[in-house]
């Protein structure tokens, strides 16, 4: 289906996870989307945007029986919890299915990690990876970085843990091996000025069975 942002559905036996919500002009894409995999907006349970900007949240009025997590801020209804974010804690919606928060891109993306699949650790990651190709070319992540140190922390972090990737634009990708054991990230722009990325790709949604 064709988007702005990756929206990545986590279809379980319990619970259904979105992950990203595209920009306000894919919400048709995104319903039929859903309805191919029979799944109804009421029957979201989670909706989890990776951080706030406009391509990543245009949605999340199609999910209201979901509970929202919105980058560090879950909310349901009138009702808003803390969670420690802030401290590196993972939040946890069940035994598979955590949110991390990975800063960097902004100061408070998260990245939804989904264990035990049968691709191994799937971590949709939102645009703390833009897409496959920006391994090889920081650049392309470099440049929308809000705190670029902090988004190459999370970045290795990820890497680490991932055997897959779902970027915030492109396909989901194999981690490379190498890319496990040489986890040194040179950084080539020390400093950026943040802005908003308009760039327009092709949305995956991508089924990841939770047991
Ligand atoms: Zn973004």
């Amino acid at each position: 289906m064709r988007a702005s942002g990756s929206v990545t559905l986590l279809k379980g036996p319990q619970k259904n996870i979105l992950v990203d919500a595209g920009s306000p002009w894919d919400k048709d894409e995104i319903i039929r989307g859903l309805m191919r995999q029979n799944v109804r907006p009421e029957d979201i349970n989670y909706m989890v945007c990776t951080h706030g900007h406009p391509d990543h949240v245009g949605n999340i009025n199609l999910f209201t029986k979901a509970v929202l997590i919105m980058g560090f801020n879950i909310q349901f209804e009138d009702r808003y919890f803390l969670h420690d974010f802030k401290q590196g804690i993972p939040y946890e919606i069940d035994e598979e299915v955590e949110v991390w928060p990975t800063p960097g891109h902004t100061s408070e993306d998260v990245s939804v990690v989904v264990k035990h699949t049968n691709l191994g650790t799937v971590v949709v990651a939102g645009d703390l990876f833009e897409c496959e190709a920006d391994l090889d070319c920081p650049s392309l992540w470099q440049e929308m970085s809000h705190q670029p140190h902090q988004q190459e922390q999370s970045r290795i972090e990820v890497l680490k843990m991932a055997n897959f990737i779902v970027p915030g634009h492109g396909p989901m990708f194999q981690v490379p091996e190498h890319m496990k054991s040489q986890m040194k990230v040179i950084m080539v722009v020390e400093e950026q000025f943040y802005s908003p990325h308009m760039t327009s790709s092709v949305t995956e949604c991508i089924i990841t069975e939770t047991e």
